[in-house]
């Protein structure tokens, strides 16, 4: 890539900034039949006001190459099909709503938006102070669909609980992410529509009783004490309506540009040329554990296939 401006100060604000595409998709300029192509991305300081931004340019293929290269977009399920929608790639209301020039109607931005279910319960009868640790052991049950963790999270500066969380595997239920606003900085529109499926909710029922049986089992009853805080085994309909009231995020939210909708395989976003985006938003399913050690491997095994690609077309 090639920095429009070279000062280092703009380099070490080019990390810590905001960024989105810029408007420079130059379809109008594109030869008939031939996909837009983007030609780098626009961004600005994330405190900067929109009008004072910075261009980076893609290098133009050098001799022997027939290869610009891409802009590889990985800002996450909450931030890649936003910054797709104000760089005009995405459903054609959505872009028309904000005024926003047409680079491809592509419907599917934004759509397949999921968050697994996750019930958790405060398992200490005497809150005490320890060291907030994220979870050491996970266990999962159920044909992979249960998962769950415990974790102690501080409450004040010198108190903790414990809490033991179970979260859905593979739920059904889709939401949407929609543009709420044309500046970068403003955060989208989302809905997860959280066990708005039948079976999900059947099956947050089973993660509510699994977590229910852990946090009364012999030895968690035996580190932290068998008073649950008042809390009595739930009925059927008392659990349905625990997990309406308690359903919460287990923080592995993903979807967006998913992978066959948005993305091709090789998670080329379908319909323009020159970007990829590669990260947890093109996850048509979040694996059943935790996702992070999943979307690193993507990241270096999908790194790999560009770097062959562009030395084999060089
Ligand atoms: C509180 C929490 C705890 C978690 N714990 C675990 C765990 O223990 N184990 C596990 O496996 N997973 C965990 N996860 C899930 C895991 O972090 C995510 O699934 C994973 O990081 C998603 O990777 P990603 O590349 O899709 O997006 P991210 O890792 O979110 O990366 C996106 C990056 O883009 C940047 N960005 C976004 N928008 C813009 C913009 N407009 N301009 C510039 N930069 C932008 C963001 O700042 C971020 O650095 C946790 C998540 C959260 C929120």
């Amino acid at each position: 890539m090639e920095l429009q401006h070279t000062q280092p100060w703009l380099l070490i604000t080019c990390l810590l900034s905001l960024f989105f595409f810029s408007s420079s998709l130059d379809s109008p300029q594109c030869n008939k039949g031939e996909k837009p192509r983007a030609r780098g991305v626009r961004f600005i300081k994330s405190e900067g006001n929109t009008k004072e931004a910075y261009n980076v340019y893609l290098k133009k293929p050098e001799k022997n190459s027939s290869s610009w290269g891409d802009v590889i977009l990985s800002a996450g399920a909450l931030s890649s099909p936003q910054i797709l929608m104000l760089s005009g790639i995405g459903p054609l209301k959505q872009l028309q709503r904000f005024n926003i020039s047409v680079v491809a109607n592509l419907t599917e931005v934004g759509k397949n938006m999921q968050d697994n279910p996750a019930i958790s319960l405060w398992v200490d009868s005497k809150p005490k102070w320890r060291v907030p640790d994220t979870p050491q052991v996970t266990g999962i049950t159920d044909n992979y669909k249960i998962i769950i963790e415990s974790i102690v999270v501080p409450t004040s500066p010198n108190l903790t609980r414990v809490s033991i969380a179970g979260k859905l595997a593979f739920p059904s239920s889709r939401g949407e992410l929609e543009l709420k606003d044309k500046d970068p900085r403003a955060n989208p529109l989302v809905k997860f529509n959280y066990l708005s499926e039948e079976e999900d909710m059947e099956a947050c029922v089973n993660v509510q009783r699994k977590v229910e049986q852990v946090s009364t089992s012999r030895w968690v009853t035996f580190y932290l004490g068998n008073d649950r805080n008042g809390l009595k085994k739930l009925g059927e309909g008392e659990s349905r309506e625990y997990c309406k009231k308690n359903v919460r995020t287990f923080y592995h939210y993903h979807g967006g540009c998913t992978l066959g909708s948005v993305v091709d395989k090789d998670y080329k976003v379908i319909e323009v040329s020159g970007v990829r985006v590669v990260d947890g938003s093109t996850l048509v399913e979040s694996p059943g554990t935790n996702p992070m050690a999943t979307l690193m491997m993507l990241g270096r095994y999908q790194g790999l296939k560009i770097i062959e690609e562009r030395l084999s077309s060089s």
